[in-house]
């Protein structure tokens, strides 16, 4: 596993531009995100996986002890989105692996190229004939392969909440072991304390990065009211400086979007607001589009924002991964806690206050698998990483993908 992390490290530059003309995504993140993290996700869990305990108890009434052995799960089935290709396809290989097991993976259909270039390096990397498996092919065929054939008792996936709940029909016949790391739809509350020269540009990080799909970016920005006009203006200048470019542009902040279908679907969420009375105050109809020539076609938009939102409203409610965020006023800790938790999902969440008890109150408080105070999207893989509710089921980081991709069992031994 170092080995294949060091030779996708060698080729970096080969697997970012491949990574961003296939995604979409500008040079700039697929270069210091997408590959340095596939890389670390191999040699992550080379090591992490030599520091796992068992368990062991004494039970000298009965004579015995007992103690916990883990052996592998089999064959795990791996399957990916197109929005962090070969990041989230190694942050599952990887550990599965580790653990023993071989993998059946599917890249997304859509972006592909970066799990075909790393099938180049496992026989240099010595990987066993066998162990990593990797099928291309579209969700419907080669996907519901893997979920459905009886050998593949293990399903990792990460994708939308609709075809996580699929795959939980398909495999319920055969009682399937499943990870699923399904759809968001985050908040950011920003308290009156909060220190708005940190929170603005990192909310606007937060919103956009990756033209906003990522299964972690903000898209409700709930601002108490104290400080919301100020938030209001600082925050859509800020957005304004964020330059849509073309991908092989290293100055750019926001590429194109994975297609033509994606961009229309994210640009008509933004005309509903707008007929339901929302306010657009930045991006998509209000300003125009400057772009190269040879990008005139591409799918690209503008980073967004709208306000005067209703909470019940689409934009509010359902996931639109793209470059979209809605800012909202609240007035009370008791408040904003009910209204970011009153939606299906609960991925991740961010806090913005210099108040420490504010802070550990609405943590506690929120219904969010991941939660972020005062910064965004850092991240220690050694903890456990997953959303509640409609935003999957099941955890995944050092232990949590040791266990899952591991059966245990329990060894009793009388003397
Ligand atoms: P998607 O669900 O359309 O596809 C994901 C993968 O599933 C693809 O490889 C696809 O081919 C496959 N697939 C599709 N139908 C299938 C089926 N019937 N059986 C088996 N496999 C099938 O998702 P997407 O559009 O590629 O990705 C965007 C979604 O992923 C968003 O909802 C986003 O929030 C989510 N996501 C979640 C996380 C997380 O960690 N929670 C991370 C990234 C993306």
């Amino acid at each position: 596993m170092n080995k294949l992390a060091d030779l996708i490290e060698q080729e970096l530059e080969a697997f970012a531009q491949a990574e961003s003309k296939d995604q979409g995504k500008t040079i700039t993140f697929a270069r210091t995100v997408d590959i340095p993290r596939a890389v670390y996700n191999f040699r992550f869990f080379a090591s992490s996986i030599l520091h796992h305990t068992s368990e062991c108890t004494q039970m000298d009434q009965m004579g015995c002890m007992h103690y916990t052995m883990r052996v592998p799960g089999g064959i795990a089935g791996l399957i990916s989105p197109w929005n962090l290709p070969l990041y989230l396809l190694t942050w599952k290989i990887a550990p599965a692996i580790a653990c023993g097991n071989s993998v059946i993976a599917k890249p997304s259909e859509m972006t592909s190229v970066t799990a075909w270039m790393m099938c180049k390096l496992l026989d240099k990397a010595e990987i066993p004939p066998g162990v990593v498996n990797i099928v291309f092919g579209t969700g419907p065929k080669a996907g519901e392969a893997i979920v459905s054939h009886p050998d593949v008792p293990l399903i990792s996936f990460t994708g939308s909440t609709l075809t996580g709940q699929l795959i939980m029909e398909r495999s319920a016949p055969h009682c399937k072991k499943l990870s699923l790391e399904l759809g968001g739809k985050n908040p950011a509350i920003i308290f009156e304390d909060a220190d708005l020269d940190q929170c603005i540009p990192t909310t606007v990080r937060s919103s956009f990065a990756n033209q906003g799909e990522i299964c972690l970016c903000t898209s409700r920005i709930f601002v108490q009211r104290g400080i919301y006009h100020e938030f209001l203006k600082r925050f859509v200048e800020e957005t304004k400086k964020w330059k849509v470019g073309s991908p092989s542009d290293p100055t750019a902040n926001m590429g194109a979007l994975i297609s033509k279908e994606h961009l229309e679907k994210v640009k008509k969420y933004v005309k509903k607001a707008e007929a339901e009375g929302a306010r657009i105050l930045c991006g998509e109809g209000i300003e125009s589009l400057q772009l190269p020539t040879r990008n005139q076609n591409g799918y690209f938009m503008l980073p967004t924002v709208i306000t005067e939102v209703k909470d019940e409203s689409c934009c509010m409610q359902q996931e639109i991964f793209g470059p979209v965020t809605c800012v909202v006023v609240f007035d009370t800790e008791e408040e904003v806690i009910k209204r970011a938790n009153g939606i299906k999902y609960g991925l991740a969440a961010t806090i913005w206050s210099s108040n420490v008890g504010c802070v550990h109150r609405v943590a506690k408080r929120l219904q969010s698998g991941l939660v972020w105070t005062n910064c965004w999207l850092i991240r220690d893989l050694n903890l456990p990483f997953g959303g509640m509710k409609f935003s999957g089921i099941g955890r995944e980081g050092a232990k949590d993908s040791y266990e899952f991709f591991t059966e245990v069992k329990t060894i009793t031994i009388k003397h």
